[in-house]
């Protein structure tokens, strides 16, 4: 995984999805070398990177120009820029244009997840993944019922990760918001 810090960062964008985060995506969406990839809401390209290290094509898709623009310094930074389409667009309007893929990874979806949901899982590969990472409670319970109506059996992981600051009486923990992650087979 590559280390938070490393990242190149845009204050006005959100991301990247901290390092034990995108550990639990990776291992939830078992991607692999044959996988192409969607990814909706790519930010800052946190995930984008880690999908890019591991699957055969990404298209990383993002509505707002800043953070298409350092998503593709950070694929430029770390040297993954050949296997990843980045797309600046509404998640909606670009998976029209996108034929079959293994994996859905929704990062972002302002609004319209069971949409996007709905949309992507048309286009998904039979046993291909959708995985919805939620800091928002509504976003969350949205994702378990879409996935139900939609007949797949919804994973639940609620992560909680707290990291040790170096102060001068010892290692302070420091805790992180809850990310859950909610992921499914298409059976
Ligand atoms: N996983 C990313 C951070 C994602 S932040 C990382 O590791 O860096 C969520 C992103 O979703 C934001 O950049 C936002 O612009 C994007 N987004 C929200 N709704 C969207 C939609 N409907 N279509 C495309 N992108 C969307």
């Amino acid at each position: 995984m590559i280390p938070d810090k490393d990242f190149i960062k845009n204050p006005e964008v959100p991301g990247p999805t901290k390092e034990e985060i995108r550990c639990v995506v990776m291992c939830k969406s078992k991607v692999s070398s044959d996988d192409v990839v969607v990814e909706i809401g790519c930010g800052t390209g946190g995930l984008t990177l880690e999908f890019a290290k591991r699957a055969k094509m990404v298209y990383a898709i993002d509505k707002d120009v800043e953070a298409v623009k350092i998503t593709r310094e950070n694929l430029k930074k770390f040297g993954r820029e050949e296997k990843v389409q980045v797309i600046q667009g509404d998640a909606l309007d670009v998976l029209e244009n996108i034929t079959s893929f293994d994996i859905l990874m929704i990062g972002g979806s302002s609004g319209d997840l069971p949409s996007i949901m709905e949309k992507g899982y048309e286009k998904l590969k039979i046993n291909g993944r959708i995985l919805v990472t939620s800091i928002l409670l509504e976003t969350r319970v949205e994702a378990v019922k879409t996935m139900q109506a939609m007949g797949m059996v919804p994973d639940v992981v609620d992560i909680s990760i707290s990291k040790g600051k170096i102060i001068e009486r010892g290692t302070m923990m420091l805790g992180n918001n809850p990310v859950t992650i909610v992921s499914a087979e298409k059976l």
